[in-house]
């Protein structure tokens, strides 16, 4: 579904991804660990398309993101043409950004509405089956300030979900939680993992990462050190940089 290839991106000098290389198949769950600053915002955002990215390309269902042909090579895409691959691809952030003004039905229900045109019926019809699925379906007339942590960010996934991308990508969904409500965002992620959705998961939780993953990612730097199913990654680290990684996170 996602492809990126020799990815790099710098701010200033500095390169925050150097030269990634990732494929994300079909129904898989890809999970990407690593410390702090080592590349995993800015690897997600890449793909979603907030960053530009200085070489490299990345592929969406065999498309090329971001540039298209262009009298025998490639030029930017044009905003138009950037938004609807951007539509393809879900993005869930630590922060939950929900429209404060309106309810959690018409968070969910505005970018099929406005975006794709679908009539608010077929909307709101959706909109509900999505919200029953992360566990809200008595919160559709709710305004997001009298919900919890945990139930805005059941929004924002239901939101993400509504444009049905072929790829969601969770930055972090959890972070901002206070702990009693991590769990049901995790359960929620357990539950779209089981259902088959293809996905890129950066997570703290360690536990949560190894009972999840297809495929865990360990970046450093900017570079993928190790990747692999997760008992190998977790239960027998290859790199050094990985072993005192999960030695600090148990
Ligand atoms: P964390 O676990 O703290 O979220 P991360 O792995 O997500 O870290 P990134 O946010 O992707 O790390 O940052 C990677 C590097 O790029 C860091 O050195 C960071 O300071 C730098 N960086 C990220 N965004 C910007 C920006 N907008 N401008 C300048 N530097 C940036
Ligand atoms: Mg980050």
């Amino acid at each position: 579904v996602l492809r990126m290839r020799g990815v790099t991106k710098r701010f200033g000098s500095h390169a925050a991804l150097d030269g990634i290389d990732l494929d994300v198949a079909e129904g898989e769950v890809v999970v990407v660990i690593g410390p702090s600053g080592s590349g995993k915002s800015t690897l997600v955002r890449c793909a979603h398309q907030l960053e530009s990215i200085d070489g490299g390309a990345m592929y969406l269902d065999g498309e090329l993101l971001g540039h298209e042909e262009h009298r025998g090579g490639l030029r930017a895409l044009s905003p138009a043409g950037a938004a609807a691959q951007r539509r393809k691809v879900g993005m869930v952030f630590q922060q939950f950004n929900l429209f404060p003004h309106f309810s959690v039905l018409r968070n969910v229900t505005e970018a099929p509405r406005r975006v794709h045109g679908r009539d608010r019926a077929d909307a709101e019809r959706d909109a509900t089956a999505l919200l029953e699925r992360v566990g809200l379906g008595e919160k559709l007339h709710d305004y997001p300030r009298r919900l919890s942590g945990g139930q805005q960010q059941r929004v924002a996934i239901a939101r993400a979900l509504a444009t049905r991308p072929r790829i969601m990508l969770f930055d972090e969904p959890t972070s901002a939680l206070d702990p009693e409500l991590v769990d049901e965002v995790l359960g929620v992620l357990r539950g779209l993992a089981g259902d088959g959705l293809t996905m890129v998961v950066v997570t703290h939780e360690m536990n949560f990462a190894r009972e999840i993953a297809d495929r865990c990612v360990f970046m450093e730097a900017g570079r993928i050190v190790e990747s692999g199913p997760p008992a190998d990654m977790f239960g027998a680290p290859k790199s050094p940089r990985l072993r005192a990684f999960l030695s600090r996170h148990h």
